[in-house]
């Protein structure tokens, strides 16, 4: 049986379509999650599910019983993720399970990111457990982007402090078919992959894609951090919200979302989707 921690969400979601395309009986597939509603959803699909929250360690015991190999996505609750996913490491060592699959963050054990350090500490949980591993480094997601890509559809102007800062990102599609790609195949036990997109984009090319894909004018401005924090402020966002939004464009400036190295579209077998074909599908949605 294959687990997949997080399959409620939409991650988990596209990573057991991908298990099913490559021929693994959905009964052979363990969706854990919270949501009642998404589990019997994936009951009706045939799928095994088991509820469980990552706080109750019986509980993820319970539904990693006579699992081999188990895919943690990583959690939502920023900021208690450490807890929890050692929680999960925990469990499935005691549960028996052969090899953990953990999505991680570009370079999490050496970056200045400022979400990697739950990540980086998850990782080193893994590495100390005793438990094969693959670690999947994900990169951005394209859908991060769907609010700057409603922006230029609504008011032709998409404004950050990102400058000319690259962003590798692939949709989630793509980084779910990874995920189902080392947890059916061999030879990835104890490997770290740094998967991203195949092209790093700059805001000025997504503003230039954006107007392509929408038939209008869109306009990149850059503005400095400090303006930034000034306008998420005055529109309403919380003062540790606008703070963080503001350090990650800053990362995100510095070029730590923006390497390519071609090690996604190796393990799928084909290139990542490019920008402009998911922006034509928030179009035609
Ligand atoms: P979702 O929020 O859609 O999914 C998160 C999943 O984690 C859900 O299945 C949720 O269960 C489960 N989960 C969270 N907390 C708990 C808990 N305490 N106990 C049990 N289950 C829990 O996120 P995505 O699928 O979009 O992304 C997957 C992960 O990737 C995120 O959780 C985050 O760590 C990371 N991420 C990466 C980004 C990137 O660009 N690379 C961007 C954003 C996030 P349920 O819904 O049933 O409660």
């Amino acid at each position: 049986t294959i687990a997949v921690l997080g399959a409620t969400g939409h991650l988990g979601a596209l990573v057991i379509d991908a298990l099913i395309a490559r021929g693994v009986a959905p009964d052979d597939i363990r969706a854990i999650g919270r949501s009642e509603r998404r589990l019997a959803t994936l009951a009706e699909r045939g799928l095994q599910t088991a509820r469980s929250e990552y706080g109750d360690p019986a509980s993820l015991q319970r539904a990693l019983d006579g699992v081999a190999n188990a895919l943690l996505i990583s959690g939502s609750e920023v900021g208690r993720r450490v807890a929890q996913h050692a929680n999960v490491i925990d469990a499935a060592k005691l549960a028996g399970v052969d090899r953990l699959v953990y999505t991680s963050a570009p370079h999490a054990d050496d970056t200045p990111l400022v979400l990697a350090p739950e990540h980086r500490a998850t990782e080193e949980a893994l590495r100390a457990s005793g438990l094969a591993y693959t670690i999947l480094r994900d990169g951005w997601y394209t859908e991060n982007y769907r609010g700057d890509f409603d922006q230029a559809r609504e008011h032709g102007v998409i404004r950050n402090s990102v400058g000319e800062g690259r962003i590798a990102s692939a949709p989630r599609r793509d980084y779910a078919e990874a995920a189902a790609v080392v947890l059916t195949g061999t030879g990835h036990e104890n490997r770290v992959y740094e998967v991203t997109g195949d092209h790093a984009w700059s805001f000025r090319e997504f503003a230039e894609t954006a107007a392509r894909v929408l038939g209008h004018p869109v306009v990149y401005e850059t503005i400095t951090p400090e303006q930034e924090l000034t306008d998420l402020e005055q529109s309403g966002v919380d003062h540790g919200t606008a703070e963080f939004v503001v350090v990650l464009n800053g990362n995100t400036r510095d070029g730590l979302l923006g390497e390519t190295n071609g090690v996604l579209s190796g393990l799928i077998g084909h290139p990542t989707e490019p920008l402009e074909q998911t922006m034509r599908g928030w179009v035609e949605r």
